[in-house]
């Protein structure tokens, strides 16, 4: 595609770029390369010295990259981090040797923040959960998936998913929201699963998507959660209603929740420490996403990791994302899931940056218009002061990022502008 400088509103001259195309060269990387924007998309990708020259012979607003990493805005494509309160205790008990399990099994976990987040005003959730959303917006996410599931009852849930929304009115960010109904079971309910499964697989969740509250759905597939029977009829009921679907599955046993997420041809299965081959090739099949969740996995100090060389063999696209939330993860540090995801799961610093870009675009279905730098796809992009990708995954605790473009507009302190 030819584009005219006048079709330009501004160009970022001798960055590299990773472009992060799959089946290109490493990263899709591009050195001493430009990007011009246009609106809100990326109208031209070509050489910096081609950008000057025509530069040269039109004004236009142009940035000097020279030296920078440009890479797709990066996505966290899981996380739960509209919440009140936090599960600091829990942290202390779980270091005297308590379980998540017995924890949970002892009212604690889930509920007391389900307590805490249904207690807490519109104006409160928003207050701690933009502090959260800002962390992971300067490491250049640009793109945050928000699950509700700490209000348990329609009310809290429907506030949740509104104050999920309203984060991006108030950071360069865009937001997928997902009504997370099937969670945990509520005290109120505590002797009547049927009945809270039946409310949120009918009127909850109808008025959820009457409301246009919710993206998508997700539910806890778990032997502390939810059945795979209870976790169907939700689903089901869900892909009546044409919304997509996620599912937290074989965190910590398998019992066929991947291959129920499979079923559904979910977007993502989240988790997968216990999949076996049976559930790796079911999700290649339905082309569904693996979403591997360090920051769970290290905070529960887990043992088993997911099985990477097998979902890599079964051709099953891995993303990577904090799982932001008050109980197993309580992170706010894409980066740090990066490392984590190849110290800790064996991936590959190509492979773990796919996982919070491309591939995490496609997790949550909007890879058309996200996840890599392409022409006409939306101009986001995260700003880098590095000399190659990997120390994106490299470091820890460090965050050489510069500033963020959402949506063509620049945001960011370190940059010196035009
Ligand atoms: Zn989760």
């Amino acid at each position: 595609m030819i584009r005219e400088t006048h079709d330009w509103d501004c160009v970022w001259i001798g960055a590299n770029l990773a472009t992060m195309r799959a089946g290109e060269r490493a990263y899709g990387a591009m050195r001493d390369a430009a990007l011009a924007v246009k609106g809100e998309r990326i109208v031209w990708i070509g050489s910096a010295l081609e950008a000057r020259s025509r530069v040269a012979s039109q004004p236009v607003r142009s940035f000097d990259a020279s030296g920078m990493w440009i890479t797709p805005g990066l996505i966290d494509c899981h996380t739960h981090l509209v919440y009140a309160g936090n599960r600091a205790g829990e942290f202390e008990q779980r270091l005297l040797g308590v379980s998540y399990e017995q924890i949970a099994r002892s009212g604690g976990g889930i509920q007391s923040t389900v307590d805490a987040t249904r207690n807490a005003s519109h104006e409160a959730l928003l207050s701690s959960a933009l502090t959260r959303a800002r962390a992971l917006s300067a490491e250049g996410v640009t793109t945050i998936e928000i699950k509700s599931g700490y209000g348990l009852d329609l009310d809290t849930e429907a506030r949740m998913l509104a104050v999920a929304r309203e984060i991006a009115t108030h950071l360069p960010l865009s937001v997928r929201t997902t009504y997370l109904g099937l969670h945990a079971l509520p005290r109120e309910f505590a002797h009547d699963r049927r009945g809270f499964v039946e409310r949120v697989s009918g009127p909850w969740l109808e008025a959820v998507a009457a409301a246009g509250l919710a993206d998508a759905v997700d539910a806890f597939c778990e032997s502390i959660a939810f059945s795979t029977q209870e976790s169907e009829q939700y689903l089901r009921a869900a892909q009546a209603l044409g919304l997509p679907i996620h599912l937290h599955a074989g965190q910590l046993s398998d019992m066929g929740a991947t291959e129920l997420a499979a079923r559904f041809e979910a977007l993502s299965a989240d988790h997968l420490e216990y999949v076996d081959e049976h559930g790796a090739s079911a999700l290649a099949h339905a082309g569904s996403v693996a979403v591997l969740l360090p920051g769970a996995y290290y905070t529960l100090r887990q043992t088993q990791p997911p099985p990477v060389a097998l979902l890599r063999q079964a051709g099953v696209p891995m993303a990577v994302a904090t799982d932001n939330n008050p109980g197993t993860s309580p992170c706010s540090s894409i980066l740090l899931m990066l490392n984590m995801a190849c110290t800790l799961f064996g991936l590959t610093t190509e492979e773990a940056l796919a996982g919070a870009t491309r591939v995490a675009a496609q997790a949550l279905g909007m890879l058309e218009d996200r996840g890599t730098l392409e022409l006409g796809k939306r101009a986001d992009l995260a700003l880098w002061r590095i000399a190659q990708p990997a120390e994106l995954c490299y470091g820890l605790g460090v965050n050489p990022c510069l500033g963020v473009v959402h949506g063509g507009v620049f945001h960011g302190g370190r940059v010196v502008q035009p």
